[in-house]
Parts: C-alpha cells; structure tokens; sequence
C-alpha cells in the first residue's frame, strides 16, 4: 500500500479516534516475565470442562443460568442483572445509553481505573475529572459543583490503583446530590476481597444506581471476559437496548454458570481468604525494605506502595522477569508501583529482589486517611 492510501485512511478516521491514546493494558505493554504481577489476575489457573457443545446455534444473548446464579449470589432479582464482554463492557454500555456524543460528560475521580476516560473519549464524550483529595477521599464540593452536562459518575470502590474504599457516607451524599441528574455507577470490581462494602443493597433506594462487577479477580476468570451490571430493572433495561445481540459466547457462558455454583463460590471464598493471607505477609515484608518508603493499606488482591527510586526498582525487577504497574503517572501517585498479589512464592521473588536495593530512610505503614504525599525527590 502507497504512503498516500494509508494517510487517506487516518484522515478519514473520526477525529477522536485519531487522537485517542489506547487503555496501555498490562498485556499491550508486555515485558518477558515468569512472574505477572501488573493486571491483578489470580496467580493459578483454575480447571473447567466444557460442558456445551452446540457451537453450531448463536448463544442466548443473556444466558439464563448465568444471570440467574449471578443474581442469588448478588441478593438480586434476576431483572436486575445484565451480564457482558468483562465490566469493561458494562462501562461502555453505560456510557452509550446515557451520554450524547460532543455533549454530554462523565466525571471520575483520578487517580482511579483508566478505562472511564478510554471508554468516553472512544464514543467522543467529555471525561470530567476531579482529583481525589490527598487521602484519596472523594472530594464532595467540587464533584456537586462539576455536575453541570454530567449523565454519569464512575466511583471505583475499593479503588484501583490505590486499595482504599470509599466512605460509604460518602457514595451516598454523591447519590443523593446526582438525584435525577446522573447516573451513578460504583465499580465494585474487586468488592470480593470485602464483601461486607457493597452498596448492592441500596439499589431499592436509588434508581439511579448502577454497580459493575467482574469474574476477572476473585473468581479467578479474567481470561474468560466475563461481567456484570447491577440496577434496577429499568436502568437495565435500557442497557439491553444497547447490548450487541450476542455478547458471551458459549463456553463463555458455560465456564461462568460453573463458576458461579455454590461448589464454584466455595472455591472462590478460599481464593479470596488464601490471597488476603498473602497480601498481609507481603505488607508485613515490604515494610522492612530500605528502598520502599510507604505502603498502603489495601482491600484487594493488590498492593500500592512508594518507593525512593520507583523507576530503577521497576526496571530492576523487570530486568529479573518480575512485572509490576507503574503508576507514577497518576495524579499524586509520584514515585508508586503497584504490586498484585500473587502466590507465596511469586511475592518471595518481589522481596528477595527489593531487600538489596538502597533506600533513604525508615520505612512506615500508613493507613490511606492519614496518607500524606511524599515530598522527597524522587
Ligand atoms: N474495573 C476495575 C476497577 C478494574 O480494575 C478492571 C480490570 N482491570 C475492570 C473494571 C475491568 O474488568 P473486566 O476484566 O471484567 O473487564
């Protein structure tokens, strides 16, 4: 192809897109690890069987053992339920029923998850940003007074990349303000690790309220591509209106069904006891590294710290096949990587790697509200 047809191409692509940077996923930065702590995946490879073998039909657009399992573990009516391509899907659909290109907003709250902004900028609607307090708490005032053309509001809760929840005090004063406003959408991706914080139950008091969900973390499945949106069946309903016709495939749905029997829970709550054990320890053993300055409390299978070098501690356990996320572009995060819990002895290796490496002082454990940013360089 000529220099000439391949310019006529980008020209012809819709503006944002020319301009749009991608979701840079753990798996597009790649890197030649043996140990993958960068996407806060499950270390081990659980085993399923196939059990459906009609490949030859379209699958059920909304396969009905899937919605129904998901909604008795959720304490839902199956209507409340619409399950999709991972809660990256559920993020998109929810922008694509609620925002109108070139004039509506959404408004999230960095440093937090990056596929809000992706997924708005993508279907061209404004991503509105207002920067969480300094110790990550939601900054009320300036959320209620960026509400103006705001359809809908992304909160991840226990955040990512940082760990922390959000007051619950809190998601409801943002509920209450966006009454009849905006849509509200807690992203509870990694809530297994606290069970006990999910604002599921308040979905009879706000029809404004939508959480998103995933089988990609404690369950163990991110390879399957599997999530949910959780609503009232009116906001659902207008969700299945924007759905492709056939978004999970059939071993898809058929792995997700097995996953989510009550033997398949089971297995999920020890995953969940077994990691939360792991993260304590690897805590515990960061706290005594020279090279790490803080490390914060965390509610999920991943561990956000500060290091007095972060590049070079980085680079130095990539160049040993240990892969991190590096988060020092976040806004406040300067100087942090964040580590997924994975087995016992994938977090040995991280130790064993960072004990040798220099620091500049005591290490502490702080707890996310007394968190107070570093001011020493980098
Ligand atoms: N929300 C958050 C906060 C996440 O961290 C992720 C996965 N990285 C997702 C949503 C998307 O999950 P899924 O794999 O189900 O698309």
């Amino acid at each position: 192809m000529s220099d000439k047809s391949n310019l006529s191409v980008q020209a012809l692509a819709r503006k944002n897109v020319r301009e749009l940077t991608p979701y840079q996923s753990a798996r597009r930065l790649g890197g030649n690890g043996d140990v993958w702590l960068n996407a806060n995946e499950y270390p081990l490879a659980p085993q399923f069987e196939l059990t459906a073998q009609t490949f030859n039909r379209y699958p059920e657009c909304q396969p009905k053992l899937v919605v129904e399992r998901y909604a008795a573990y959720a304490g839902l009516d199956a209507s409340q339920v619409i399950v999709s391509r991972g809660a990256d899907e559920g993020i998109e659909l929810l922008i694509r029923a609620f925002c109108e290109p070139g004039k509506d907003a959404i408004l999230y709250c960095p440093p937090t998850y990056g596929m809000y902004s992706v997924s708005a900028e993508t279907i061209g609607v404004e991503g509105r940003t207002v920067e969480a307090n300094e110790d990550w708490s939601l900054n009320l005032p300036a959320i209620e007074a960026a509400l103006d053309g705001v359809k809908l509001v992304y909160i991840c809760s226990p955040n990512n990349p940082t760990g922390n929840l959000i007051n619950p005090d809190d998601l409801r004063a943002v509920l209450e303000f966006t009454r009849g406003k905006a849509v509200v959408a807690i992203d509870e991706a990694y809530i297994e690790f606290c069970p006990q914080a999910s604002v599921v139950g308040w979905l009879q008091e706000y029809p404004h309220l939508a959480v998103l969900r995933t089988l990609s973390k404690a369950f163990a499945l991110a390879g399957l591509r599997c999530g949910f949106t959780l609503a009232n069946s009116e906001l659902i309903e207008l969700l299945m209106k924007v759905i492709a016709p056939y978004p999970l495939a059939t071993p898809v749905a058929d792995i997700a069904a097995q996953a989510l029997s009550d033997q398949g829970l089971a297995v999920m709550r020890e995953r969940v006891a077994e990691i939360s054990d792991t993260r304590a320890w690897l805590i515990e053993q960061l706290n005594q590294c020279d090279c790490v300055e803080q490390v914060f409390t965390s509610e999920t299978n991943y561990v956000l710290a500060r290091y007095t070098a972060s590049s070079q501690v980085f680079k130095t356990l990539w160049d040993q096949g240990i892969i991190l996320r590096d988060q020092n572009k976040q806004p406040g995060l300067s100087g942090c990587l964040r580590i997924t819990v994975g087995t016992r002895a994938e977090c040995q290796r991280v130790i064993d790697a960072l004990r040798p490496l220099p620091g500049a002082g005591q290490t502490t454990v702080t707890t996310n509200n007394e968190f107070a940013p570093s001011k020493e360089p980098m």
